[in-house]
């Protein structure tokens, strides 16, 4: 379960245009500043393998880099930048919402939630919409090695973590998948491996 290669392949506009090799992809999704681009880059083992979906212009694409040759990482835009009013409904490019529910080779979204301050509704909202379209989906709690602040709400991560997971409860079935994970201590990094490994299993 380590990564040995991971390299960039493409950008894309829409889901026509991604891979049309048929391997196995697991999509990054998050609100903006959520460390995205540190958790992929914890992952590969890597200090700038994301910096290419951070161009300008590439930031609202779909990003895939394969890995080991074998199944992809996939980076998509961040949502809900923090000073836009947007922040309390879906803005979600329609191109996103396709690649959900048309990419066929998509194996589980991993929405990424701060764990070090309380979840946002827009966070909810992205959970429930993919709940509710019955994408598999797993959890990644980000910023798990922040200890709590009063101005963040005075919540330890543990305690977002099951505030978050008491909220979205209705939106699902069984209770999706969740890992813990700190891109500054690398918690969650083998276990996210193993998780990828075990669903390309299946
Ligand atoms: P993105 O916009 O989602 O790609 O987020 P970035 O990866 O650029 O991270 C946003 C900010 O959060 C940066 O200042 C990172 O240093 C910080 N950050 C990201 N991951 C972690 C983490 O696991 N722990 C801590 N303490 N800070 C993090």
């Amino acid at each position: 379960t380590q990564v040995s290669t991971a390299e960039f392949v493409k950008s894309s506009t829409c889901t026509e245009d991604c891979p049309s090799d048929g391997l196995p992809e697991f999509a990054l999704v998050g609100r903006s500043n959520v460390g995205k681009s540190s958790l992929l880059n914890s992952l590969v083992r890597r200090k700038r393998l994301a910096l290419t979906s951070k161009k300008p212009g590439k930031t609202q694409c779909i990003n895939h880099f394969k890995i080991n040759g074998s199944w992809y990482l996939v980076d998509l835009p961040g949502y809900g930048y923090a000073s836009a009013p947007q922040e309390l409904r879906i803005n979600w490019n329609e191109f996103t919402k396709e690649y959900f529910l048309k990419r066929e080779t998509l194996v589980s979204v991993f929405l990424l939630i701060d764990a070090s301050i309380p979840a946002k509704k827009i966070d909810f909202e992205y959970a429930s919409w993919l709940g509710q379209n019955q994408i598999p989906m797993t959890l990644i709690f980000t910023k798990c090695d922040k200890r709590k602040k009063k101005k963040n709400g005075g919540k330890r991560p543990e305690e977002n973590v099951e505030d978050f997971q008491n909220s979205i409860r209705k939106y699902f079935s069984s209770v999706p998948p969740w890992i813990m994970t700190s891109s500054v201590t690398h918690l969650g990094r083998d276990e996210i491996l193993l998780h990828i490994a075990q669903l390309r299993n299946y």
